[in-house]
């Protein structure tokens, strides 16, 4: 389980990681849609939809649409966001 590193928020589980090719940790999916904000981000000249904890605001990464099946979502997290915790 990957939680909030500020606040400990479960956001994504292992079983959804995958192998992006970008060197990023990458989802498909999220732990709990609910866990996640998503704002439009347009800075440096694309638009792009950030992804933030839900409940402390901390910046997470983005989210893109070139994902795996079954969601098509590719959640891209930077990973001094996250803390790796056992589940239970
Ligand atoms: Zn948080």
């Amino acid at each position: 389980m990957f939680v909030c590193r500020l606040c400990a928020l479960p956001l994504f589980q292992s079983s959804a990681k995958f192998d992006s090719g970008t060197g990023w940790p990458s989802f498909f999916a999220p732990y709990d849609p609910a866990h996640i904000r998503q704002i439009r981000d347009s800075r440096h000249g694309m638009v792009r939809t950030e992804i933030r904890c839900a409940r402390c605001d901390g910046h997470l990464g983005h989210v893109f649409d070139d994902g795996p099946p079954p969601t098509g979502r590719r959640y891209c997290l930077n990973a001094l966001s996250l803390r790796f915790v056992e589940a239970g």
